[in-house]
């Protein structure tokens, strides 16, 4: 049994409690030694509100998992990378690709783990997908991503704000299943984006995009969405239709239940990264994220009505 890494989560909010701290406990490969965040706090372990005097005060944290929103964490991700100590980012990884390929370049010349979570990538349903698209020739591809977002963003101001991403942060999750089951490159023809009057985000976009064999990706994101929640993605191909339903938990081969199972998205993640540190190796793959903003590049503007809490 290897020594448990030393960890420190920062930015200790919904996905903080909901996902990283569990997972943590649960595995055998992570030791949480600080919290880092200016209102939250976790029993039990040093808790710092303030991010630089945790990195000079505990040298002996050898991992940083940053929880945060995207806005503030490549400051934060360059300054673990700086103290030479191994960094988690939570999806998105960035607020743009330049801040993402620095890091990875930063953490490439440091001799650093930089791992660039996708969460959605982990869900049971995603290898076996990819396994069984290989080889097939896609027709083409739909996904229907459409949530409430009173129910899972609340209260959640930055979500709006110039780099929260609006609805393509649970977007994004789509787009990294996508770019992890289709083989190549993936281009975005056309985007539009649904600005409410009183935001500065999306709260809905229709993309289509194209696999690099030609075939047409079509995807609807939408924050409006009560009632059920849809997160959808079904693939065409010679072979038969594959569906991804439940944001990956389930797997459906020509309409037929095919996998599912408990949820293990986060001890997945927290397996990778334990991997990746002891290998001394990083993985940041950043095609989602060039996705989102190449949406943002094509997409054309509509104003609808106020969005209110
Ligand atoms: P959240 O509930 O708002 O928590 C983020 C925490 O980061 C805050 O509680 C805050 O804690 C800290 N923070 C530091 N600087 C901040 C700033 N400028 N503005 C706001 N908060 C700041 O957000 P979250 O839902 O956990 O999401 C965090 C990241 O996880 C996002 O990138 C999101 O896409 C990703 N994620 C979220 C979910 C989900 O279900 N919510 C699922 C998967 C991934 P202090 O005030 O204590 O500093």
């Amino acid at each position: 049994m290897s020594k448990r890494i030393s960890l420190a989560l920062v930015g200790i909010g919904k996905i903080a409690r909901d996902q990283h701290i569990p997972s943590i406990a649960g595995g055998e490969d992570f030791e949480l030694a600080a919290a880092v965040s200016r209102h939250g706090k976790i029993d039990g372990v040093e808790n710092f509100e303030d991010f630089d005097a945790f990195l000079k005060a505990r040298p002996d944290v050898q991992a940083v998992s940053l929880c945060t929103p995207p806005e503030v964490r490549f400051d934060m991700a360059r300054k673990v990378i700086e103290a030479g100590r191994d960094v988690l980012l939570e999806k998105p990884p960035a607020t743009t690709l330049g801040e993402a390929e620095a890091l990875a370049a930063m953490a490439s010349a440091a001799g650093v783990t930089l791992f660039a979570t996708w969460h959605s990538r982990f869900a049971l349903g995603v290898e076996p997908a990819r396994q069984w698209l290989s080889g097939k020739t896609i027709r083409s591809i739909s996904i229907v991503w459409k949530e409430d977002v009173r129910r899972w963003h609340p209260g959640q101001a930055w979500i709006w704000e110039a780099g929260g991403f609006g609805v393509f942060d649970p977007g994004i999750n789509a787009l990294s299943i996508l770019t992890a089951i289709v083989p190549g490159a993936i281009v975005v023809n056309q985007a539009a984006l649904s600005f409410p009057a009183n935001r500065q985000q999306p709260i809905a976009a229709s993309l289509s995009m194209a696999s690099a064999a030609g075939a047409p990706i079509s995807a609807e994101f939408d924050w409006r969405q009560e009632g059920p929640q849809t997160w959808d993605i079904t693939v065409e191909t010679d072979g038969g239709e594959v569906r991804l339903s439940k944001g990956g938990a389930e797997l459906y081969i020509d309409g037929a239940l095919a996998s599912s199972g408990p949820d293990r998205e986060y001890p997945g993640i927290y397996d990778r990264f334990a991997a990746l540190v002891r290998a001394r190796q990083s993985d940041a793959d950043f095609q989602p994220l060039r996705l989102v903003a190449d949406a943002f590049l094509r997409g054309s503007r509509q104003d609808v009505d106020a969005f209110h809490d």
